[in-house]
């Protein structure tokens, strides 16, 4: 710096040349101060300027968590959230006036395992201080139209426990920065419910936006479940600069935007024009906003790996902006944001639909990562699904302190609801880094039920064991198990038998039950319930033969069917498994099985002729061009015509509803290769839908001169149409008899791609409703949103893309309906849906493309597997019913879809079935005896904390006047429903995080409404002394419990 006096003169005058014009200023070339003045707060006169320092940290993305962790694999992106946290702290240690928001607790959990106890200190003390906030405080920033409600509060919870548990932190605002556009429920459940005051984002519709600028209107009340009402209404905002900084304002270490110089010692002083060029941006967002408060987000991906780069300039930034006086600037938090917007008492706009789909220009349609990576989206549903049963068993048995626990799983969950995780918008590499945590922790949580069910079956013969007794319902009840102590787990009972479970179901393979069972030998099936009903349901998997009987516990024989594998199936076995395991036949029975509980079923081998045998189904090829023909025996029945193979009519007996089918088939959009005259850039993607043309490509077109490879099964308990529409496309409808719905099983892939061009493939069901353009889609599983082809709610929508621009996200449900008929349609994990007619469900199933979209991921979304182009099944649930009785099945069938039973197999060599009875419990139901929750209401979480508090979650499934008995008020007696004695029952807020008590929710005022008062239908307030819980449409509570002996 030794150059620096000689050069001060003519700097100096360098520096008066600048067009800086503040009278506090003029004249003035000082040196830098000492020290910068940094404080600071709101004030009510003048411009406040809030800057809010954060980091966008991406649990995954280009790189796999870890390694945005580590800082590795730097070749494809620069970015180790070790070194941001590190040095966040020590900035934030060196002037208490400096702020900082955090957001993802996967990131800051692994960081803060690593540190020392001074540090611990330091960091703890930024906490309590106000300069360290934690906002959001999930695991992740998750998804918000791929996740399932149950995701979504599961993964918030886990980071909600970790910042209480080290902090006594409660987080206050929603930071959805990223997600790619925004679900009604991320505004009700996971902003108002979870007791945040507000909830912040960007990305919204490019149109949207603008108007939203031009009105004032960026920040709004959102009050997004009809059901709940102004109960659960929020404070939301969409950023005014993206979730970046105003332009020109990055201050990383890689960024090329000037840094804030000062010094007149030095050359190229700027302080002048870049606080000139601030406050002129300043005034800009202001005049797109209410109040005199603007928030502007200082940070991006992956920022502040050199923290004082950011710090040091914005030091500079409030010093010499507050000095000009025009703006007030400082350091801030979303919270303080909020709070300063809220005692404005300002009047904002209501908000009653959600952001989707979220568009950034006319030929930009986000609304292709609904379906992308379908094999992901339905593991990470089936996962979710059977975390729920694993944490049920675990408490049941006891949470072990050192044997498996559902932790692993619960964290890879977490991981996994990330906006570029369960949404498909990763790279490869990253897909799979995904898979292997979920693996690895449904492996563990397999462990977990293996285990539980073998402490849950030992015992004697049904109903001998002291505490259990035979109830009316024929179920034994668990009276005395929560009370004992947790047994030691083992992986066996006495007797060596140990219980497998067969996660790859769905292509017919499980080793246990392909094996050819032997004379006086019986594979004894347990099948677990998770609904807190009693619940009768088809259970199915291969087997080797088609001599076999099913009996149940009593010895009862068991209706059977058993029928020949599909070829395509065994193929898609084939690849997967040992060349030996091939068993040809799958076996279905009728299983029925106890709330929270298992029922036993044996499976032994007859001789031809003998009693009890399973009926043998056999596959019947259809050669087409001849009369209709039909399945189902029970309620509903499909037509298909002889001359086409199609699907032609459903028709439900029972309700006497018939649904004319004009056409149901598969067809696929080319996906642009963006060589187009408008947006020449923009191709169809991981994140973005961009068909070349509305034009439909069938798979098989039914008005050519061909007939489908077709096949029809016939038994007594279930009949299939099995339907090759392509040698990569095949549906297989299936009606039981004892349902009244039918079954669309999807096996699409590899999709070709030899032609060069990118598919994206579509189911459609075409029929007679007259819907009027309207249709409607779930929100994460709970609200539905009512679409309209063309059209948005709040602004006038310009078509530019008139099939990908009317796709919205299906995370449960697609629907229909006219006055009389509802088709419903229900999905086994997200995917995209739209209905672009009037009488027609699209529902996008898979998509293989091979260009890259231009967002980021940097890859086209081209999966494969075995060396060949990925292949997917699925399994689409089709309702038609009365409209007015539609709402009863939709609920109570999605509830089955996401929590099917889980089947556990072992074998009892000699002495077959009554054998394994004279040592074992052959039924059981963790409920007290004869109690089940209301029809209305399910059990979403029961999980034993590490603590040893039990977490409870009751979801009310009905919305709003949505069927005139279960839309009602429920009630449910937690004292009546466990069989051990409640000590303490505490109602806490969704995260569970704290009791709902200590949550004080903020009134906002809304335009053109005069009262604040709400109407909305809620459950009383829960009582602890008679333990009752009253939950309105939709309502969902959450209680922390202990029991009277804790069960660990
Ligand atoms: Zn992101």
């Amino acid at each position: 710096m030794a150059l620096v006096s000689l050069l001060v003169k003519a700097l100096l005058s360098l520096v008066l040349l600048l067009p800086f014009s503040s009278a506090a200023w003029e004249g003035e070339a000082q040196l830098p101060p000492d020290e910068y003045n940094t404080k600071g707060g709101p004030v009510k006169d003048k411009l406040n300027v809030h800057l809010v320092a954060h980091t966008h940290d991406d649990v995954g993305w280009l790189k796999t968590v870890d390694q945005y962790y580590v800082g590795s694999n730097n070749s494809i992106q620069f970015a180790g959230v070790q070194w941001i946290l590190d040095s966040v702290v020590q900035s934030l240690a060196q002037n208490p006036d400096r702020k900082f928001i955090y957001v993802e607790q996967a990131f800051f959990q692994r960081w803060w395992r690593q540190q020392n106890k001074k540090t611990r200190k330091v960091v703890q003390k930024l906490v309590k201080d106000g300069q360290l906030e934690f906002i959001n405080g999930g695991w992740c920033m998750h998804d918000e139209a791929t996740t399932y409600y149950v995701d979504m509060i599961d993964q918030t919870a886990l980071g909600h426990r970790y910042i209480r548990d080290q902090f006594d932190q409660y987080p206050r605002i929603g930071w959805q920065i990223d997600p790619f556009g925004h679900s009604a429920v991320q505004a009700s459940l996971l902003t108002a419910e979870l007791g945040f005051d507000g909830l912040f984002f960007a990305r919204a519709d490019y149109d949207d936006v603008k108007k939203r600028r031009e009105e004032k209107s960026m920040e709004m009340v959102w009050r997004a479940s009809k059901s709940l009402g102004k109960s659960a209404e929020t404070f939301a905002g969409v950023m005014g600069h993206h979730y970046d900084t105003p332009v020109g304002f990055n201050f990383d270490m890689w960024s090329k935007d000037p840094p804030i110089q000062d010094d007149p010692r030095l050359y190229d002083v700027n302080v002048a024009e870049r606080i000139e060029a601030f406050i002129k941006d300043n005034l800009a967002q202001a005049a797109q906003f209410r109040t005199n408060n603007i928030m502007l987000s200082m940070g991006a991906d992956f920022v502040y790996s050199n923290a004082n780069t950011w710090f040091t300039n914005m030091d500079k930034l409030i010093h010499y902006a507050n000095k000009d006086g025009r703006v007030n600037v400082f350091y801030s938090t979303p919270s303080i944001y909020l709070d300063a917007k809220y005692e404005a008492n300002e009047t904002w706009p209501l908000k009653t639909d959600d952001f989707f789909p979220y568009a950034d220009c006319p030929h930009c349609y986000w609304t292709g990562y609904f379906a992308s990576r379908v094999g992901l989206k339905g593991y990470t549903r089936a996962l979710s699904g059977y975390l729920q049963a694993a944490r049920q068993l675990e408490f049941l048995v006891g949470r072990s302190a050192t044997g498996p626990n559902t932790d692993e799983l619960e964290e890879a969950m977490a991981i996994v609801q990330h906006h570029d995780g369960v949404s498909g918008t990763e790279k490869q590499h990253v897909a799979d880094d995904y898979a292997k945590r979920l693996a690895i922790g449904a492996a563990e949580a397999g462990a977990v039920v293996a285990n539980a069910l073998v402490t849950l079956t030992a015992g004697q013969k049904a109903g001998a064991k002291e505490g259990l007794s035979s109830s009316a319902d024929g179920f034994m009840h668990a009276r005395v198990l929560l009370n004992e102590k947790a047994a030691p787990q083992a992986d066996h009972d006495s007797e060596g038998h140990a219980f497998e479970q067969c996660p790859l179901l769905n292509i017919s393979s499980c080793p246990i039950t392909e094996k050819l069972i032997e004379e006086d030998t019986s594979l004894v099936v347990v099948a677990y319930n998770s609904l807190a009903w009693p619940r009768t349901e088809l259970v199915r998997f291969p087997v080797a033969s088609q001599l076999l009987a099913v009996t149940d516990m009593y010895g009862n024989p068991v209706p059977s069917q058993v029928a020949p594998i599909h070829h395509v199936t065994r193929t898609l076995r084939a690849r997967h498994v040992a060349a030996d395991q091939e068993a040809p036949f799958e076996l279905t029975f009728l299983a029925g099985v106890p709330p929270l509980g298992f029922a036993t079923y044996f499976l032994g081998t007859k001789q031809a002729g003998q009693p009890g045998l399973a009926a043998v189904a056999v596959e019947e090829p259809v050669n087409g061009f001849g009369t209709d023909f039909d399945i189902g025996r029970g309620a509903l029945k499909l037509t298909f015509g002889g001359d086409s193979g199609s699907l032609k009519r459903i028709a439900n007996k029972r309700t006497q509803t018939s649904l004319g089918v004009v056409h149901q088939s598969m067809f696929w959009y080319n996906a642009s290769d963006g060589n187009t005259e408008a947006n020449p850039l923009q191709a169809s993607g991981a994140y973005i839908f961009r068909p070349n043309s509305s034009t439909e490509y069938p798979l098989w077109d039914t008005a050519a001169d061909t007939f489908p490879r077709l096949s029809t099964v016939r038994g007594p308990l279930y009949e299939e149409v099995r339907q090759e529409l392509s040698p990569w496309a095949v549906q297989t409808f299936r009606v039981s008899t004892d349902g009244a719905d039918a079954d669309v099983q999807y096996t699409v892939g590899p999709i070709p791609i030899d032609d060069g061009l990118g598919k994206e493939v579509v189911m459609r069901l075409e029929t007679d409703i007259q819907n009027g353009k309207t249709f409607f889609t779930d929100s994460n599983g709970r609200d539905l949103i009512q679409r309209v082809v063309d059209k948005r709610p709040t602004w006038k929508l310009n078509v530019t893309e008139p099939v990908a621009g009317n796709y919205y996200p299906v995370n449960a449900a697609i629907l229909i309906r006219d006055a009389a008929t509802q088709l419903t349609v229900l999905t086994d994990r997200s995917l995209g849906g739209a209905s672009l007619a009037d009488g027609q469900v699209d529902v996008m199933l898979h998509r293989r493309l091979l260009h890259d979209d231009a967002r980021g991921v940097g890859e086209p979304l081209n999966e494969t597997a075995y060396g060949e182009g990925l292949v997917t099944r699925g399994v689409l649930k089709v309702g038609v019913h009365p409209t007015n009785e539609s709402a009863r099945w939709l609920r109570e069938n999605a509830l089955r879809v996401y929590s099917p039973l889980q089947l556990a197999f072992t074998t009892q060599k000699s002495g077959g079935a009554p054998a394994w009875l004279r040592s074992h419990r052959g039924s059981f139901s963790g409920l007290r005896e004869g109690a089940q929750l209301p029809p209305n209401v399910a059990l979403t979480t029961l999980q034993q904390l590490p603590d040893g508090t039990v977490l409870l979650r009751l979801a009310h499934l009905y919305e709003v006047d949505e069927d005139p008995e279960l839309s009602q008020l429920a009630r449910v007696n937690l004292r009546a429903l466990f069989p051990t004695k409640i000590e303490k029952a505490t109602e806490l807020t969704l995260s569970g995080n704290q009791p709902k008590s200590a949550v004080k929710k903020k009134v906002w005022r809304v335009e053109g409404e005069e009262s604040t008062r709400h109407a909305s239908l809620r459950g009383g307030p829960f009582k602890d002394d008679d333990l009752t819980v009253e939950l309105g449409p939709l309502e969902i509570r959450t209680f922390g419990i202990l029991f009277a002996e804790k069960v660990m």
